[in-house]
């Protein structure tokens, strides 16, 4: 593929997304949810889960493995723990059900958990703590893939490159966020410097044949490694733990083992945290976050996290989309 790029308005990027969606049997409900989710991210400048992703949620819908009809359940279990059975549809609308009971549960009751099954996740995770944080609440969530990212010391793929989120609301401002894979880039990210030709830092990964490398495609047939070491490791590590048996879900390598492999998003669990700053402090934290930030955006060099994305959404213009990816999300959805 080129790097060329073709300007798109976020209504075009939106309609060429669930044109392919519908064309290749989401129904309106599903492709409205995951086309909402693509353009979020193209508009965040979270390329790698914009467009991008859109030939490997149309596989999936073509093998039939994922369900574009699917009507996610949610279980009240207790009054704060919520049980959401996707019934094989991708994640943003198991989502749009699911967070508006647990947001409801925390503001109520201090904390609240959401188990997320037999669902299809293939994007960012910052939209789901947003929209906690966005209620006034704390937001954390992870989930797991398939084998791509050997534990540290090891050349043989166990974890996902399972990412975390985390966010903390400012009320009237964006909230605090981060959201990052453990691997030491996200496999997203691999693929597009290896349709690129960029090189990736030495320590990214290993070569098929266990070598450090800094060519993408290499990387992209071998395994990523973890970020920070032994300590990333264990943050991997807890993040299968809590993706999947916590929720009642697969690890990395039983979601690997009853996938198709057709590339598209493979099934699994994820964990959703929503915590009530102040029902947990007895009080307003909002000075007292604010009086940190001042101090934190006072050092030379830092920034908050979730600020680039959030800078790149006050543009409401058009975004720069790879031309030839375009043309490939055009073609499935005519
Ligand atoms: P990055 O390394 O780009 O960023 C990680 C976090 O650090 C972001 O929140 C970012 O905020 C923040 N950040 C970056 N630079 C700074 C800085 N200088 N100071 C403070 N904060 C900073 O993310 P990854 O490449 O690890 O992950 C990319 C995406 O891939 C994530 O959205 C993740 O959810 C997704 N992913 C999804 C998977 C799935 O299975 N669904 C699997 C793996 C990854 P900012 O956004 O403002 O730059």
């Amino acid at each position: 593929m080129t790097s060329t790029t073709t300007e798109l308005s976020l209504d075009e990027i939106f309609n060429l997304a669930k044109a392919a969606l519908i064309n290749n049997g989401a129904n309106e409900e599903n492709a409205d949810a995951v086309a909402t989710t693509v353009t979020n991210a193209e508009r965040d400048g979270s390329v790698s889960h914009g467009l991008f992703r859109i030939p490997g949620y149309v596989k999936a819908l073509q093998s039939n493995k994922v369900d574009g009809s699917a009507k996610p359940e949610i279980e009240e279990v207790t009054p704060t723990i919520f049980r959401c059975d996707a019934h094989n549809g991708f994640a943003p609308l198991a989502h749009k059900h699911g967070l508006q009971k647990l947001i409801q549960a925390a503001q109520a009751f201090g904390i609240a958990g959401l188990a997320i099954q037999r669902c299809h996740h293939f994007a960012a995770l910052w939209p789901e703590v947003e929209a906690i944080s966005d209620e006034g609440l704390v937001g954390l969530t992870s989930v797991s893939y398939t084998p791509a990212v050997a534990p540290s010391g090891g050349t043989t793929a166990l974890y996902g490159t399972n990412p975390m989120a985390f966010s903390w609301p400012r009320p009237g401002k964006n909230p605090i966020v981060f959201d990052m894979a453990t691997a030491s880039m996200a496999k997203g990210e691999i693929q597009i410097a290896a349709r690129d030709g960029h090189a990736v830092p030495l320590g990214t990964g290993l070569s098929a044949s266990g070598e450090l490398t800094t060519d993408a495609a290499e990387i992209d047939k071998g395994v990523l490694l973890p970020f920070g070491g032994h300590k990333g490791s264990v943050i991997a590590l807890m993040i299968e733990l809590l993706s999947g048996p916590l929720v009642g879900e697969t690890f990395s390598y039983e979601s690997k083992e009853r996938d198709n492999g057709d590339g598209g998003p493979v099934q699994g669990g994820q964990f959703i945290l929503a915590m009530s700053p102040k029902i947990l402090s007895g009080k307003d934290t909002s000075k007292q976050t604010e009086d940190f930030l001042e101090k934190y955006k006072s050092i030379d060099g830092v920034r908050v996290p979730g600020a680039r994305r959030h800078n790149n959404r006050k543009d409401t213009g058009p975004r720069q989309v790879n031309t030839a990816l375009i043309e490939t999300v055009s073609n499935l959805g005519s």
